[in-house]
């Protein structure tokens, strides 16, 4: 059967009841995207920009950046590749930025909070992913959102160096969900963007007030909590609603236990690790997306994620 799904994989992915689920790469190196392209992903959800230039010691230049991203979206042919603009600080210090120290960091100076003080850095690679447009389907997303005063700063700061750099064409900007103040009121945000891609990772995370990173904790901690389940459906409805997509590029997205459920959340975009991409596209192609919303509606109902998990593996023996 693995080897029917890899002859399949670079078709699309499309449920019993005809609607079409991107599977895309979740990467954070040109060679991974490579890798995802030839495992038949049908673009990028996820590229950790940060991990590009994990190793410089000064800040990349924006002909460096340029040059970097665009690599990536040769790499893939056309597709859409969607690029994280930083995400340092809490648990990925890096050399190049100015981080101070903080008794908490992980709800400290995190992702966009890190702009303000590292404005050259971030110039650099808003020139570089806006000199990208004109090659389409570039999509760019802000890591960190928690507020919209957060986003319209933002979109003022992307506007800006639009005009500066004389430009026309409008750009894709969509945000990242993991932070449960973005998903209570998602509609708010929503209508000033392109897309939603929620990291169940951080979401997780803020919803239950375990740091990820704590293995003691860990079994405390579970995406398949009825509640961090009830805020990806507030932020997938708020989307679909507006006519725009929620995407997941969390680790849930490459869960196979999880994939219905997601969908059945209202999620239309998969950001997963190139080896699951086969795998997830054949499992899409047995699921109906009307069934997939009944079993939602039962497992938001449920009181914790072990009934969740039981539920999944009793419905789909995953
Ligand atoms: C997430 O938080 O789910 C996510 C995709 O971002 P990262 O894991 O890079 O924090
Ligand atoms: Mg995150």
């Amino acid at each position: 059967a693995h080897e029917q799904n890899l002859l399949n994989a670079s078709k699309p992915a499309v449920t019993i009841d005809g609607v079409a689920i991107s599977v895309e790469g979740n990467i954070g190196s040109l060679d991974e995207a490579v890798k995802s392209a030839q495992s038949g992903a049908d673009g990028i959800g996820l590229i950790r920009t940060e991990f590009i230039f994990a190793n410089n010691k000064t800040i990349p230049s924006e002909e460096e950046q340029y040059k970097a991203y665009s690599d990536i979206l040769n790499a893939m042919g056309g597709k859409p590749v969607t690029f994280r603009t930083f995400d340092v600080g809490g648990d990925k210090p890096v050399a190049y930025m100015n981080l101070p120290k903080e008794e908490n960091p992980i709800m400290g100076l995190r992702g966009v909070r890190n702009y303000e003080a590292n404005k050259e850095l971030i110039t650099n690679q808003i020139r570089a992913l806006l000199r990208l447009k004109p090659q389409a389907n570039v999509r760019i997303m802000i890591p960190m959102i928690s507020s919209a005063r957060e986003l319209d700063h933002m979109i003022n700061v992307f506007d800006e160096e639009k005009k500066s750099m004389g430009l026309k064409e409008d750009y894709n900007l969509g945000i990242m969900v993991e932070v449960p103040s973005v998903a209570i009121l998602a509609d708010r945000f929503i209508e000033k963007i392109s897309f939603f891609s929620i990291g169940t990772n951080d979401l997780t995370q803020y919803t239950v007030a375990i740091d990820r990173g704590n293995a003691q904790l860990a079994k405390f901690s579970s995406s398949f909590n009825p509640a961090v389940l009830t805020l990806i459906n507030m932020a997938s409805t708020a989307a679909n609603k507006a006519g725009k997509k929620a995407g997941v590029c969390g680790g849930m997205a490459s869960q196979m236990n999880a994939v219905a459920l997601l969908i059945g959340l209202g999620v239309r975009e998969l950001a997963v690790s190139a080896p699951e991409i086969a795998n997830i596209k054949a499992l899409i192609r047995t699921l109906s997306v009307k069934e997939c919303e009944a079993f939602a509606k039962e497992a938001i109902s449920l009181r914790s994620s072990v009934n969740v998990r039981e539920l999944v593996k009793q419905k789909f023996n995953l």
